[in-house]
């Protein structure tokens, strides 16, 4: 049996203060909640309030991009070696968001993931095709693609220790979450990748989330579903309550 995790993606949201002010809200409300790993990933700006507020509680921290690169003359960058530093244990690389509005590549992806494990971060690596995809039937050649280039890219011992996250491009942020069928479909195009660059045994362990609208009234018919080992949530991340319903759901 995977361990679950819910993974909390808070995008470009949230100040230093409202960032204590979740913590303190959170940590009462899943303190007793054993049964699944609980991540957050602020922005770089409160990671190291966030490390500082969940320090000996059963959340974990995440940065939300790391740097290809180990340090240098890479101005706006922050490196792997800077998150760990501030208090992060994970990170989370390729992102819809930085793909589509930052062109960031599958080389980038594995490049990034690369370094992460180099540094003792855990990635989260995201996958997903748009809308348009899915519509000419690409869904499998895309995630097949991103799968390769990316985490397909590492050995198989760096494998063995990185987060998937499945997340469709047009369920993110749009309210138009994928039906349980649609996301367990996926999931299990990507454990057959894995099966097929690692082996049975990596596939079967592997660890994957499904991202895309999923709130406390969706996830329990996604929880429901085999093959999702959990979730990374973007807006129903940012309220502590909301955010705690997701963690007692997994
Ligand atoms: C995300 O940002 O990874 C995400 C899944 O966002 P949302 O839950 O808001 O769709």
């Amino acid at each position: 049996m995977r361990r679950r995790v819910i993974a909390g993606n808070w995008k470009m949201y949230k100040t230093i203060a409202d960032t204590r002010a979740f913590f303190s809200s959170l940590l009462p409300l899943v303190a007793g909640e054993k049964n699944c790993d609980i991540i957050i990933a602020p922005p770089f700006t409160a990671i190291s309030t966030a490390a500082e507020a969940a320090r000996g509680s059963n959340v974990a921290i995440g940065g939300q991009n790391v740097s290809w690169s180990k340090e240098g003359a890479f101005t706006g960058e922050v490196s792997a070696s800077m998150l760990l530093e501030a208090g992060c244990r994970y990170v989370i690389i390729g992102h819809s968001e930085r793909r589509q509005f930052f062109h960031e590549t599958d080389d980038n992806v594995a490049k990034k993931s690369l370094i992460a494990m180099e540094t003792g971060l855990i990635p989260i690596v995201c996958v997903g095709e748009t809308q348009e995809q899915r519509d000419s039937g690409l869904t499998e050649e895309v995630l097949r693609r991103q799968f390769i280039g990316g985490p397909g890219a590492l050995t198989q011992d760096e494998f063995s220790r990185i987060l998937l996250a499945y997340e469709p491009v047009w369920a993110i942020g749009t309210g138009r979450t994928a039906t349980p069928e649609i996301a367990a479909a996926a999931h299990r195009i990507l454990r057959r990748c894995a099966g097929e660059k690692f082996s049975v045994h990596h596939a079967s362990a592997l660890r994957i989330l499904y991202g895309g609208s999923v709130k406390p009234d969706n996830i329990q018919g996604l929880m429901a579903q085999e093959e999702l080992d959990g979730a990374l949530v973007g807006g129903a991340s940012l309220d502590p309550k909301s955010f705690a319903a997701l963690v007692k759901a997994a």
